[in-house]
Parts: C-alpha cells; sequence; structure tokens
C-alpha cells in the first residue's frame, strides 16, 4: 500500500502522541523517520515505531529527555542523550558541534547514550546544510548483538553504521556516503521477514554459522548473524563504530554490561571540518565537482543504467516517493496497526492510503 509523506508523518506523529510523546517531540520524530522513507531506507523509516513504543513502555527510552553536554573543551565535546529520543538529541548535539566546527574549522563532538539516532545521513546532511564536511562513526548498544565478527559463529556486535558526507558547493549536490557495516541493515532483514522475502545471498548465516537467506534467522530461535559487509574490511570498519563511536565517549562497546530493557542505545562520534580550513574551499569544491564527473563518466555496466555516486540513490528516492508516495509492505503495516491499536488508537491505518 502507498502512502503520501505526510500521512506516514501523521501515523507516526499519532501513535507516538497516543503513547504519551508530547506533540511538538511526536511530530519532530516523526519527521525524520518519513524522511528515511523518503530516502528509500524503510529499515530506518516509520517501520521502528513499534520499536519506540516498546521503549516508551518499557523505560529504556525517555521521551523528556535534552541532550546534556557532560565536557566542553571548545574543539571537542562529550554529550549525553540521557537514552532520549535520536531525533531530538542528536539534533540538539549536532548543532552544538556546528556552531563549534564554525568558529574553529575543526570539531569533535562524541554524543553518548542516546535512543536510537535512526538514519545517520539526516545529521551528515544537517553537518552540509551548515557548509561541513561530517565523518560519522557510530556503535549500537540493544539487548542482543547481531553481526557476527569475520571468521566467527556467533554475533558479537551490531549493525554499527558509518558515514560520511561532503558538500560540493552552493546549490550542488553532496557526496553522501551512509552505510551500516553489516551487509545489510538489520531493518531490511525485518522488512523482508515481514513480507516473506529472502535476504541477498551472503548476508545471514545460521545458528550454525552456515550462510542462508532466510531472515527468519534473526527473529526466530536459534538465532543466527548478520555478517559484516566486505568480509575482514567491514569487519573491522564496524570494530571502529564500537572503538571511536562508543568507547571514546563513554557510550562503551558492543558486550559491555548495559541491559536497559526495550533500549536501542547508539553512540556516535563526528568529526566536522570546515572545507576551508586549509583556505581553499572553492577549489575543493571545483576539484570534487571535476572528480565526481570523472567518476561518473565511466560507461554504465551491462544491466546497469549509469554510475551514480553515493547520494544520489536517496535523492532520486526522494524525487520519486515524494510524487508518487511511499510503499509500504504488509508486514510492517500490520505491525504499526497493533502498535497503534496497544496505545488506544482503533481506526483503520489503511484508510490513510493513497
Ligand atoms: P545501503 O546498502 O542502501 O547503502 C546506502 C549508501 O550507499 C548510501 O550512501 C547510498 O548513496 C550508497 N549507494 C547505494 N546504492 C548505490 C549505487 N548504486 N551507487 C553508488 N552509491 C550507492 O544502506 P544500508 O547499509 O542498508 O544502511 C541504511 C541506513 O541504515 C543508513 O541510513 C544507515 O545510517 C542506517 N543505519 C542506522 C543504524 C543505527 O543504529 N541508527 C544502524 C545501521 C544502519
Amino acid at each position: 500500500m502507498r502512502f503520501s509523506a505526510q500521512s506516514l508523518t501523521d501515523i507516526a506523529r499519532d501513535i507516538l502522541t497516543a503513547a504519551d510523546v508530547s506533540e511538538p517531540r511526536a511530530q519532530q520524530v516523526a519527521e525524520r523517520l518519513v524522511t528515511a522513507n523518503l530516502c528509500g531506507h524503510d529499515s530506518h523509516g516509520i517501520g521502528m515505531v513499534p520499536k519506540y513504543v516498546e521503549g516508551l513502555q518499557s523505560g529504556g527510552l525517555i521521551p523528556k529527555s535534552d541532550a546534556q553536554i557532560v565536557q566542553d573543551h571548545g574543539q571537542a565535546l562529550l554529550v549525553d542523550g540521557a537514552r532520549g529520543f535520536g531525533q531530538i538529541v542528536a539534533e540538539q548535539a549536532m548543532n552544538w558541534a556546528i556552531e563549534r566546527a564554525k568558529t574553529n574549522k575543526l570539531h569533535l563532538m562524541s554524543l553518548r547514550n542516546s535512543f536510537h539516532i535512526g538514519r545517520i545521513g539526516d545529521w551528515a546532511e544537517m553537518a552540509a546544510e551548515a557548509g561541513l564536511i561530517s565523518i560519522h562513526y557510530v556503535n549500537v548498544i540493544s539487548e542482543n548483538a547481531l553481526v557476527a565478527p569475520f571468521g566467527g559463529s556467533a554475533a558479537r556486535f551490531s549493525t554499527n553504521p558509518y558515514c560520511t558526507g561532503i558538500p560540493a558547493g552552493p546549490n550542488q549536490p553532496m557526496f553522501l556516503l551512509d552505510v551500516a557495516t553489516s551487509q545489510i541493515a538489520h531493518g531490511k532483514a525485518r522488512v523482508a521477514y515481514l513480507s516473506g522475502n529472502e535476504t541477498p545471498q551472503g548476508a545471514l548465516i545460521d545458528a550454525k554459522g552456515n550462510l542462508t537467506q532466510d531472515p527468519a534467522v534473526l527473529f526466530e530461535e536459534p538465532k543466527g548473524a548478520l555478517t559484516a559487509f566486505g568480509e575482514h574490511k567491514g569487519f573491522g570498519l564496524a570494530m571502529l563504530g564500537d572503538l571511536l563511536g562508543g568507547a571514546l565517549g563513554g557510550g562503551m562497546a558492543a558486550g559491555a554490561d548495559r541491559t536497559e530493557e526495550g533500549a536501542i542505545i547508539n553512540n556516535m562520534s563526528v568529526i566536522l571540518i570546515d572545507p576551508n580550513i586549509f583556505g581553499g574551499a572553492d577549489a575543493f569544491f571545483e576539484e570534487m565537482r571535476r572528480y565526481l564527473g570523472w567518476v561518473k563518466s565511466s560507461p554504465a555496466a551491462p544491466g546497469r543504467d549509469a554510475v551514480l555516486i553515493p547520494g544520489d540513490p536517496e535523492r532520486l528516492a526522494r524525487s520519486d516517493r515524494g510524487e508518487n508516495g511511499i510503499e509500504v509492505d504488509d508486514g510492517t503495516l500490520a505491525q504499526l496497526q497493533e502498535t497503534a491499536q496497544l496505545v488506544g488508537l482503533d481506526h483503520s491505518l489503511k484508510d490513510a492510503s493513497l
């Protein structure tokens, strides 16, 4: 079923409001979730609402929390998210970091102990809108590890995303690399599981460590695991998420004894760089545009339309989904309906479809 971005935002906001979140906060969270859907990342869109409600009900998510500055060293800021909505505390922390990066040209901000911060590209886009390059190391601490180390057969850490955003100058499309370090995001396996589809080859192992395409291994006992992308390379990058995103700011790395029930904790360290740090922003933007054009000029491989640069797929999805609506699979819709009922909303969500 297809929904407009506006209807999905209204649905997410109404469910969260009914779960006792103040309306302005619910609206802010809903808009960010639906932005992930608009960008083509349904794994981090409205389908997360049931998890958020679970977090609210278990106390793992504290809806009124604001970000708090723990240490301020001018060029480095340590912020605690107090298990608040990531969409709120990460925005507060990014605003502080951006302000300082504009003054100092280089800034390190570490946000710890936030509830799920969603699509990391949101935060890179926020930095790029302020004219800044941003590098994001992120880890995820939840009740269960999800991703097996390269060479291992049991999960030890999570999908620790890595993201770098680079603005290309006024009115130019930015470079945005925003990836889970698992071969596929956990939410993508969830979408496959709920819609009865297989996952891509190489993305999952079963409880014995054998490759499988059945997403049920993540949701039913005995549990298997996601694999890191690119074998030992993605594995190493995932570990950087835990070390630099988690441990550096005191948010801890995977496997630490943190057992807040229902909590999906994200820790994120962000390095912000003013492209004019060496006084050559214009030359940098010019070289970047030349380079991106050069890369894109490679003729398309068989079965492909053209070379895309990181950030293009999200731009294409935004324009398509903004115009034609967002497809929500039956499994995700059923979960949302169940969650709506749980918080006392009786109407059929299907009525809001296009
Ligand atoms: P993905 O596999 O779709 O990769 C997305 C990235 O690859 C983007 O930068 C995109 O522009 C680029 N890309 C995709 N296709 C391309 C192509 N054909 N040519 C060039 N570039 C291309 O995404 P993913 O790894 O499944 O991650 C999805 C989202 O999940 C991300 O937004 C990530 O931040 C988010 N995530 C969040 C958490 C969390 O804890 N908050 C954890 C994991 C992932």
